[in-house]
């Protein structure tokens, strides 16, 4: 039987092509011609004021945080069930992260949760399009423009996934994306930030090659000018070989998600009548990036049990992500029961755009045998009548 992985990437010869042709062109570090052509074609496809093409996500989360001018002291409220990259960026700028709990139904943040936590010291909401499905960008939108909030959305995961008809990416002034070799786009590492407001933009990319610019531009100046360093920046330019897979990979995205989606139709239709589990809601006024599918067992399921029997037939599967708030690390004393409960009982299964519909098959047919073998039955379920 050969094996099922949970994720793979997509990436292919002409990806090799992109980059043997920066191999030829000598400029194989950040902010050189790919580099401008991929943030071009960012601002093209998202309709935004300004991109910048960063090494990672937790980069464009730091770099936004830091053009928004968050202060130590501040509270930014974020999505508590997620990859934890959100409250890692708060804390790199010395802000305390507020922990927002979520909707059951979607794992996206709650935005009733986030009215109840905004206080004096709040300056800004962080949402997630949790693993691909975006959150509720009108409610969060009202919210923090009546509050005087500024709203980033981190689309981490969510290229090629739509909001009422918009692209996730655009559904905030500022958005972060991700290009990591898990996601539906990718370049091994990668990221991205993407802003209305060009000067926002600028800031950022100032400060993601140290506050000096781009030395490829330098170069091309005729004379010997030194530019001075202003302030203290990061390096997380992203590099040229980097940006030319991408812009590969994102000529890629309606085919590499065309085919996530006739993955997760057919999860849907093969697992819709199993008791144990509850499939992944995708509300009517929006549309997923399945970056991950992530079913919610029943609590009576032994998860780590289901998880070692597929493993046992060679498929692959993993939690489905973290409640943030219940990493040591950040010490909180808030609760999110929602987010707790889901990431107690969420699995991923097998989800990347090169998975055969036979495999598919195999991995519904296991998953069920395995979630029957390893239920608590009825009689014992904790508290029954
Ligand atoms: C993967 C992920 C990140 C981190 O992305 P990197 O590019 O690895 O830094 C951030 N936020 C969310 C929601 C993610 O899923």
């Amino acid at each position: 039987m050969t094996p099922i992985p949970l994720v793979h990437a997509s990436l292919g010869e002409r990806e090799l092509a992109a980059v043997a042709q920066v191999f030829a062109s000598g400029w194989p570090a950040g902010q050189g011609p790919r580099g401008k052509a991929l943030e071009a074609d960012l601002v093209a496809r998202y309709g935004v004021g300004g991109a910048v093409a960063v090494s990672n996500c937790g980069a464009a989360l730091h770099l936004a945080l830091l053009a928004l001018r968050v202060q130590p002291g501040d509270e930014v409220i974020v999505a508590d069930y997620t990859f934890p990259a959100p409250a890692h960026a708060v804390r790199y700028v010395g802000a305390q992260p507020v922990f927002a709990d979520v909707r059951a139904d979607t794992g996206t943040i709650d935005p009733q949760a986030v009215a109840d936590l905004v206080g004096p010291r709040t300056v800004g909401v962080i949402a997630v399009d949790t693993v691909g499905l975006p959150a509720d960008y009108a409610e969060l939108t009202a919210l923090t423009e009546r509050h005087g909030l500024f709203l980033v959305e981190d689309a981490a995961c969510a290229v090629g996934a739509t909001y009422r008809g918009r692209e996730a990416g655009a559904l905030a002034p500022v958005a972060c994306l991700s290009f990591h070799g898990r996601k539906g786009a990718t370049s091994g590492e990668g990221g991205a930030l993407l802003a209305t407001d060009p000067l926002l933009a600028a800031d950022a990319r100032l400060r993601s090659s140290f506050g000096i610019g781009s030395i490829f531009d330098q170069a091309q100046i005729v004379g010997l000018p030194i530019p001075e360093f202003t302030e203290i920046g990061y390096n997380y330019k992203l590099s040229d070989i980097a940006a030319a897979i991408l812009q590969v990979q994102l000529s890629r995205v309606d085919e590499l998600l065309a085919r996530r989606v006739a993955v997760a139709a057919r999860y849907a239709e093969l697992l819709a009548d199993e008791p144990l589990l509850t499939l992944p809601h995708v509300p009517d006024d929006r549309t997923h990036a399945w970056q991950t599918f992530m079913v919610t067992l029943d609590s009576t399921v032994d998860r780590a049990a289901v998880a070692t029997a597929l493993r046992a037939q060679g498929i692959g599967s993993g939690h489905g992500t973290w409640a943030t708030h219940l990493q040591p690390v950040f010490e909180t004393k808030q609760s999110c029961p929602v987010s707790a409960d889901l990431f107690a009982r969420n699995l991923a299964i097998p989800m990347h755009a090169e998975l055969e519909l036979d495999q598919v098959e195999r991995v519904a047919t296991a998953l069920r045998s395995a979630l029957r073998a390893n239920a608590r039955p009825l009689a014992s379920r904790g508290g029954a009548a």
